[in-house]
């Protein structure tokens, strides 16, 4: 039995998560992230925490679900526009906190972090900022992660929470397959003064030449997510000065100092090779091993999944009781990644449809959505790609 700290690399949400998942088995932590302890994450992120994830994160410590719950909001307004007409809308009872976890929670996922990162100190995590890793050596009995600063840290097993561009991923020879779409988004986090609790998606906006628009609120404001032409060009849609002046076409004037960011993105559907290297000493988590597109929410959500499978079979390994604990982990958590990425494929093709057929649809639908609602909550919904269990894989 090992009773060492095991490693993980990146305290972003889901390295955080692989950390709390750790300590809720009792097992030591050192967390080796790259950036300062005062840095600002850059961009526009996740928002959607789904009650799955809220459930499991108060399941590995005491109050963070519901410290999550608190701090963001519930949106009680659907709608879908089509071309500027309503195709949809539904209004919910505003949802009593008091009744448990809700079925979702929107809030900025830097403050996810923060409430994260306070657990994970009140767990006893060891958190060593300043310490990007720069290489791996796995060998059958343990691991040895060197960081910039010139330290060599052995440990049982390293958790890979790198991220996208996951160095671990690549020093343990772990490829990644699948695709990036043509075309971006461009998002926009734009902070209320009062909060808005009505989540849109407009088809072919009429003040954007047709281009699809979605808002998503969140606590103290809401996101605008612009899904771009093929002949975009990123540099103009998204600079400043092009954004100042398409913005109020769909949100109504705006005081310039209320948005916080401007970034843009693309539509990638990447998993890993393998989620664990060959030793099984190394383990990949979150962003390091797939990712989704933001529609659906499964990037963040699912690696919080990760993280406790993670976390799970290296508790196992740990005390000799499954010698087969972090192969069935990758197996289980790939198979999860496959499957939000087929959906996640799903809303793309919704999104971008590729032929007269597939465009003529939805116009019919929206045609018809006044008299056969269904066809209204048909275009709601597809932009999400089909509901899947597999989002956290529970
Ligand atoms: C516009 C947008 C909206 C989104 N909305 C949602 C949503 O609503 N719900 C959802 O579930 N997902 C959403 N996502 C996806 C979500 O943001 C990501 O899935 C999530 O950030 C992945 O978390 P992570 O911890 O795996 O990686 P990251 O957040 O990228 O964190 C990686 C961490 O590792 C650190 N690091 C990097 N390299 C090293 C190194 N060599 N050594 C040590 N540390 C290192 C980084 O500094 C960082 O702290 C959205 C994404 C975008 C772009």
């Amino acid at each position: 039995m090992d009773d060492g700290p095991v490693l993980v690399a990146g305290a972003g949400p889901v390295g955080l998560a692989t950390a709390l998942a750790l300590r809720a088995r009792d097992i030591p932590v050192v967390l080796l992230e790259a950036d300062s302890q005062d840095r600002v994450r850059p961009g526009s992120r996740a928002l959607y925490v789904h009650h799955d994830s809220l459930k499991l994160l108060e399941s590995l410590r005491d109050g963070v679900g519901k410290r999550l719950a608190e701090h963001g909001i519930i949106w009680n307004v659907r709608r879908t526009t089509y071309r500027g007409r309503e195709v949809y809308a539904r209004t919910y009872p505003p949802y009593d906190k008091k009744t448990g976890l809700p079925p979702f929670t929107s809030l900025r996922q830097a403050d996810t972090e923060r409430i994260l990162l306070h657990a994970c100190v009140q767990a006893g995590v060891t958190v060593q900022w300043d310490s990007r890793v720069t290489s791996v050596a796995p060998r059958a009995t343990d691991v040895t992660v060197s960081t910039a600063d010139g330290t060599s840290w052995t440990a049982s097993h390293v958790v890979a929470a790198d991220g996208a561009r996951s160095v671990i991923r690549m020093e343990a020879g772990i490829g990644l397959q699948g695709s990036t779409s043509p075309g971006f988004h461009v998002v926009i986090d734009i902070n209320g003064e009062e909060q808005c609790l009505e989540r849109v998606f407009h088809y072919r906006h009429p003040a954007m030449a047709g281009r699809h628009v979605l808002t998503v609120p969140y606590t103290g404001g809401f996101q605008v997510d612009l899904q771009c032409k093929a002949d975009d060009r990123p540099d103009i849609m998204a600079s400043p000065e092009a954004v100042r002046e398409w913005l109020p076409g769909v949100i109504g004037a705006v005081d310039e100092q209320r948005i916080t960011w401007i970034s843009v993105y693309k539509f990638r559907q990447l998993i890993a090779d393998s989620f664990a290297d060959e030793t099984g000493r190394v383990l990949l988590v979150g962003e390091a091993a797939h990712l989704f597109p933001p529609f659906g929410a499964r990037g963040m959500n699912s690696g919080f999944a990760d993280a406790d499978a993670a976390a799970a079979a290296i508790a196992y390994t740990r005390r000799e009781l499954a010698t087969s604990a972090i192969s069935e982990f990758s197996k289980r958590r790939r198979t999860a990644a496959m499957s939000n990425s087929a959906a996640a494929g799903a809303a793309l093709k919704h999104m971008r449809p590729s032929g007269s057929v597939a465009r003529g649809r939805q116009l019919t639908a929206a045609l018809l959505a006044p008299v056969v609602p269904r066809f209204g909550e048909w275009l709601e919904r597809a932009p999400y790609g089909p509901v899947s269990t597999m989002v956290t894989g529970y």
